[in-house]
């Protein structure tokens, strides 16, 4: 049930790691890819003597156990628990963590599902919510100053506005009032930002986005170095049961591999198309939004905490409004018309009416004219000609 803690500075670079931590050959057959253990239970040598503490594959799972020391690895911590999604993860941090009474402080523009999680489910339970702009650490220490808060929740960048936060600085000041800071990693992923380095307690993750990074499982996990933070994690995990299938750690497992090299080359791309779609006429772009960007307020924070990249999301306002944005989202050829993103391939949606739908009218609602671009790791100039194409049809 608890997890197997991996070294803490793991002697591997991070592309070695993500390729080989947790993937000894399998010690029955030799086989080099860890096999999908699709099994719910396990014979015992004896009673109450389940061979390796292998009995049950809610408690543990051998494919799901080599995807979580694999990511613990990549990640340069000591535990990494998994979970059936990325809300399944955050769920099960914060209910293992939060009471009735208790106060968690969110970001304006955090993840639309973790808002309604938050506001829909935890608040009638009791939970206090308050929101701030998280890239303001004068607000967020007035924040706290104003009521205890057990958890400070940071996503960075942002989704959809890329906003940039300063992890460090945001949990300085959350623990000098006694709060701890979850950061939503799944933007930058482990490949480029490492918020347990900067002061993060934990980090939450949908595996579904770039760890998978083939649009084809739903997954999530909870990363941390704190040893009865991840006691209670991994005790709810079993408790409540979202765990993920064999199968699905299958998938994250090959995903992972090749994370670092795919994070390079969609940030590559992502600063490409940023850049295009800046010079294109203001009538028609009125503002792009990639922290990769001179142009962009957070560019200085993402640069210092960012290694190696700025990641694969891009944003674009455009200056037709709500009506152009969704001729534009039709538009395309290449980049799919879809929710999600951190796939090989690119995709392309309007947030207000799709994956941000359910936060019209709070105070997280994301503008009318705005188009989200998940760019993938396709040839660059192909990805630019397409959206040259949709944007003249506008
Ligand atoms: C998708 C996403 C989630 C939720 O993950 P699921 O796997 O869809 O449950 C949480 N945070 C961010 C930033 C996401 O993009």
């Amino acid at each position: 049930m608890t997890t197997t803690p991996t070294p803490r500075t793991p002697a591997a670079a991070l592309d070695t790691r993500a390729i080989h931590a947790g993937q000894e050959p399998d010690p029955t057959t030799g086989a080099v890819v860890p096999p999908i253990y699709m099994t719910s239970t396990f014979k015992q040598d004896a009673v109450g003597e389940p061979r390796h503490g292998y009995d049950y594959s809610r408690s543990v799972n051998p494919t799901r156990r080599a995807f979580d020391e694999q990511l613990a690895a990549v990640e340069g911590t000591r535990h990494a628990l998994s979970f059936a999604s990325g809300l399944a993860a955050i769920d099960v941090l914060l209910r293992a963590t939060m009471r009735p009474g208790d106060r968690i402080l969110l970001g304006n523009d955090v993840y639309g599902g973790t808002y309604r999680l938050l506001a829909q489910v935890f608040q009638p339970w009791g939970v206090g919510l308050d929101v701030v702009d998280m890239a303001d650490t004068a607000a967020v220490s007035a924040a706290l100053a104003a009521a205890p808060h057990r958890w400070v929740w940071v996503e960075t960048p942002t989704n959809p506005m890329l906003g940039i936060v300063d992890i460090a600085a945001t949990a300085a000041v959350a623990h000098a009032h006694g709060a701890r800071v979850a950061v939503d990693n799944t933007f930058a992923s482990p490949a480029l930002q490492h918020p347990l380095a900067d002061g993060a307690d934990a980090v939450a993750y949908s595996t579904t986005k770039y760890i998978g990074g083939h649009s084809d499982v739903i997954g999530g996990a909870i990363v941390t170095d704190d040893d009865e933070l991840a006691g209670q994690v991994a005790f709810l995990r079993n408790a409540a049961g979202a765990v993920p299938s064999p199968f699905d750690s299958w998938l994250d497992i090959r995903g992972l591999k090749t994370l670092p090299l795919r994070m390079r080359r969609h940030s590559v791309n992502a600063l490409k198309v940023a850049q295009w779609l800046e010079s294109q006429p203001s009538q028609v772009v009125s503002r792009v939004w990639y922290p990769g960007l001179a142009s962009h307020p957070g560019h200085a924070i993402a640069a210092r905490q960012m290694h190696g990249g700025f990641g694969g999301m891009v944003s674009v306002q455009l200056a037709g409004g709500q009506e152009a944005a969704k001729r534009f989202v039709q538009g395309t050829r290449l980049f799919t018309l879809a929710e999600s993103l951190g796939g090989v391939e690119s995709l392309i949606e309007h947030p207000g009416a799709m994956t941000h739908a359910s936060v019209a009218g709070t105070t997280l609602q994301v503008p009318d004219d705005l188009v989200r671009l998940s760019v993938g790791i396709e040839d660059a100039d192909d990805l630019i000609a397409d959206l040259g194409q949709a944007l003249r049809r506008i």
